[in-house]
């Protein structure tokens, strides 16, 4: 009876990820294969209900289909056109693992749309600013306010992202402050995709030590393919916090964004159960 007790708390207190991994756990051996759509079920529990053959199914009763049927995409496809099962397609490597990545591994660089502005809103369409709640970015060593989208836990979680790196000693103050931004209601340059920033779900940290793949030159006597070699000074340690409360970096991309940070709890979840 303790232990029900004690598991009950937990429930009741959020333990979150820990929480989510347990009962992935579970699933995985009730319906093997099935690991990475049913961790995007367990981490948004407020919007998802299940999985039922093809459809991911939602707790107001919307279905969407996991597979569209177009067959497999390039990654170009995949970024342009994505189903559910390509946003899924990449395992996220957590911890100090995935670098440099793989060609063309962009592990959460692929998001479904529709599933985005079904929970966040859509910014193009819909007023967003005025959901976002603020977070306080370094509570002791910044003080400045980082507007957040509060759905499925965005905010809290950054909030404890933000106490943890406020803990970390000076020397990592350089790559923290002062943060770059976070909500902007944009395209991706160059596409008409909208950003993981026009969700509110999204945090570039200081960019004077940030490395795009857009950015990037090739060396003096190289050829085009240099450009994109992976470059990255952001430390492990502050990648580490992220990950711990649900969040990727876009410094285990191909088209790596070393500044670029993203509230992806399914992909944290998936790596933590091992689902593939
Ligand atoms: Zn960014």
């Amino acid at each position: 009876m303790r232990e029900r007790g004690e598991r009950a708390l937990m429930l009741q207190t959020g333990a979150g990820l820990a929480v989510i991994v347990l009962v992935l756990m579970l699933q995985a051996v009730a319906e093997p294969g099935r690991g990475a759509s049913a961790a995007l079920v367990a981490a948004y529990p407020v919007f998802l209900e299940r999985i039922e053959g093809n459809s991911l199914v939602w707790k107001d009763g919307t279905r969407m289909p996991l597979d569209d049927g177009k067959g497999a995409k390039s990654l170009d496809q995949k970024l342009e056109d994505p189903d559910i099962e390509d946003m899924l397609s990449m395992p996220y490597p957590l911890g100090r693992t995935g670098v440099p990545p793989a060609q063309d591994f962009d592990p959460g660089r692929v998001r479904f749309g529709p599933m985005l502005d079904k929970m966040y809103g859509n910014c193009l369409s819909a007023d967003i600013a005025r959901k976002l709640v603020p977070v306080v970015w370094l509570p002791t060593k910044a003080g400045t306010r980082i507007m957040f989208h509060p759905a499925n836990g965005a905010a809290e979680q950054l909030r404890k992202v933000s106490e943890e790196l406020d803990r970390l000693p000076p020397r990592f103050l350089e790559f923290l402050h002062p943060a770059a931004g976070s909500y902007n209601c944009r395209p991706i340059a160059g596409t008409r995709r909208l950003s993981a920033h026009g969700y509110g779900i999204a945090i570039d940290i200081a960019t004077r030590r940030a490395h795009y793949w857009q950015w990037t030159k090739p060396a003096a006597g190289k050829g085009p393919d240099d450009a994109r070699r992976w470059r990255n000074d952001i430390p492990w340690e502050i990648v580490e916090v992220f990950e711990r409360h649900g969040f990727i970096w876009g410094g285990k991309w191909y088209h790596y964004d070393t500044m670029h940070f993203e509230y992806r709890p399914e992909l944290i979840a998936a790596a933590k159960a091992g689902g593939r």
